[in-house]
């Protein structure tokens, strides 16, 4: 059996296959290690499921998965991940935008005892200003929000030890933010810099729209903080409505009132609204409880465990 195998989801990726599995066979054979590859075409309209059969008559190491319609990246990993044997998996994009010559170092990381070694990308070659910024302002975000630690400027780009890829089995969440799944499960985890380069070939499937959505998922499965808004929202509202409200009865004692019933009516609306808002956050509280449970996520993963030195 195979002691890694190399896992590359692939949608419309027909152009750069070829040149892509060039360079990685190149770093394969440089391996002494017993290597596999998993290409999932997550359902491509292209050639590219011929493209990867034609790899696989040339290639030994390779294997193939196709999806039966096109599920989106996070679901052709986890088809991928699913379905690895050997002992450690490498999650790679089509495109040579991760270099695969990276692959020894993060080897080694998982040598040295580490479970999940990561690939951070120090520069973003051939993206624009704007992806940039909001890349940045997401991972910012996510850092403040959510309790796991998400690293930045880091893909799917990484390395899972076979209790990383068993822990990760056993999140079977239908919303699935891989990035922070893969932070989720804990254990040794270990980063390797590299330059993130420029699609080869090909165009990139994340639009803005799809990006934005992501964004989304990442925030709503790692964090109920936006539901907690009504709570806050509510509870300020609710103050201030009592402050204005004093306000306004007290000018009403003092100097009577121009506009009839107007204090007592703006009260009863200001008062009313505050509440409706806090008790639209307590359902959020209990919304947040219930989306968190109906994971079904395990409650820990254990790490080591040793046996008390008295025992036969
Ligand atoms: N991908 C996939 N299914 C999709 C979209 C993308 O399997 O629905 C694959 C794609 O073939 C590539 C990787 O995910 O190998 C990264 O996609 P892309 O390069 O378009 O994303 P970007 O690098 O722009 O974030
Ligand atoms: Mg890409």
């Amino acid at each position: 059996m195979a002691q890694l195998t190399v896992v590359i989801p692939a949608y419309n990726e027909a152009v750069v296959l070829d040149a892509f599995h060039r360079r990685l066979a190149a770093v394969l054979d440089g391996l002494p290690l017993e290597c596999a590859v998993l290409y999932v075409d997550d359902g491509s309209g292209d050639d590219s499921w011929a493209v990867i059969e034609a790899l696989r008559a040339r290639d030994p190491r390779v294997g193939a998965l196709r999806l039966s319609r096109n599920f989106g990246k996070e679901a052709a990993m986890t088809a991928g991940l699913d379905h690895v044997q050997a002992g450690a998996a490498v999650l790679i994009d089509a495109d040579l935008q991760d270099p695969p010559e990276l692959i020894p170092e993060l080897v080694a990381q998982w040598q040295a005892g580490y479970d999940v070694v990561y690939a951070t990308r120090s520069e973003r070659a051939g993206e624009s200003r704007f992806k940039r910024f909001t890349a940045a302002a997401f991972y910012r975000g996510m850092e403040r929000l959510s309790d796991t630690a998400i690293p930045r400027d880091t893909g799917d780009f990484r390395l899972l030890s076979r209790r990383a890829l068993d822990a990760l089995s056993q999140l079977r969440e239908r919303q699935r933010f891989m990035k922070g799944l893969f932070a989720w499960i804990g254990y040794r985890q270990a980063a390797v810099c590299y330059q993130r380069e420029p699609r080869q070939a090909g165009r990139s499937k994340w639009n803005y729209w799809r990006l934005t959505q992501l964004a989304i998922e990442g925030i709503t499965s790692f964090s109920t903080a936006p539901l907690r808004l009504a709570t806050w929202t509510g509870l300020a509202s609710a103050m201030l409505a009592f402050g204005y409200g004093l306000w306004v009865l007290v000018k009403a004692l003092l100097y009577g009132d121009p506009v009839r019933g107007y204090p007592t009516l703006i009260l009863v609306i200001l008062f009313l609204g505050g509440v409706q808002l806090l008790a639209l956050g307590v359902i959020g509280e209990y919304l947040g409880r219930n989306y968190a449970e109906s994971k079904q996520r395990p409650l820990y993963f254990v790490d080591e465990q040793k046996p008390p030195r008295g025992s036969p």
